[in-house]
């Protein structure tokens, strides 16, 4: 199968000497999930961001078969690739909607209606807060409008990064029942940067372990499911880091 994301030989610079990331290589197939581990520090959001082009990179970064070197990130965005960051960034003074309608500013206005549609049936808790000021939503309903507005341009490759950052372990739950429901209804691939080992292994197909800017693992979720499976890659791959095997425990506060 061909894949859908060919990342090759990405190494990410800030500034002379420090390399965040090193000749890194990961397949993302089409409408599967795939998990980038590790603790902090470890590369994991500079990879996103250099694939959603916001940050400049080395190596070859192929969507589709298409090198991504050198288009902006609005482009990448128009050919499927959305990006979902960490700290969420929706934008407080805008109502909900406004906020939406940013994420699906290059749709024609149909659409957008109709996606819109799709992703408050996905969401209710935010359906209900339309028009009012996004910075009025609670940390799980700003998690769900990021994701919602990600959605809304209909992209092919959606990258989470780290969706449960903050939030408390009802909502993850919640959070991540919705992404499986996501999942489940259509070709989306998904890169997601987690730190909650348990929740991630719902979700995922595929597992890269990442230290200090390396790959040094890949497993299956299939081969995960099994504790001590699951506890020998965390052993050989993980070690002491801030990576949450408990569904209760918060990813991190
Ligand atoms: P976290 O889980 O804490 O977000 P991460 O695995 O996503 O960590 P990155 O944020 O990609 O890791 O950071 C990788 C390395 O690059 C770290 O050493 C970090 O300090 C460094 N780094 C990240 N952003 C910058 C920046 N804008 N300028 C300089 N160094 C940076």
């Amino acid at each position: 199968m061909t894949s859908l994301l060919s990342v090759r030989n990405l190494s990410v610079f800030y500034g002379a000497g420090a390399q965040a990331v090193e000749n890194v290589h990961f397949e993302v197939e089409p409408a599967k999930v795939t998990a980038l581990l590790g603790a902090n520090g470890a590369g994991k959001s500079s990879i996103m961001q250099a694939i959603a082009g916001l940050i400049p990179s080395r190596g070859q970064i192929l969507f589709e078969g298409e090198e991504m070197a050198g288009l902006p990130t609005r482009e990448r965005v128009r050919r499927g690739i959305v990006y979902v960051p960490e700290r969420r960034e929706i934008v407080g003074d805008l109502s909900v909607r406004e906020n939406l309608i940013l994420g699906g500013y290059q749709i024609p206005a149909g659409e957008r209606r109709t996606r819109m549609d799709a992703i408050l049936d996905l969401f209710p808790e935010i359906a209900n807060k339309l028009n009012g000021g996004a910075w009025r939503l609670s940390g799980g309903e700003q998690q769900m409008l990021a994701i919602g507005r990600g959605l809304m341009s209909g992209p092919r490759l959606l990258l989470l990064d780290e969706p449960s950052l903050g939030l408390a372990p009802l909502l993850v739950r919640r959070v991540f029942e919705r992404l499986g429901a996501i999942r489940g209804g259509g070709d989306l691939a998904i890169v997601l940067v987690e730190q909650n080992l348990r929740m991630t292994m719902r979700l995922c197909d595929d597992l890269h372990f990442l230290r200090s800017g390396r790959i040094v693992g890949y497993r299956r979720a299939e081969d995960l499911r099994d504790d001590t499976a699951r506890q020998q890659a965390i052993d050989t791959y993980l070690g002491a880091t801030s990576i949450s095997e408990s569904e209760d425990d918060k990813a991190h506060a």
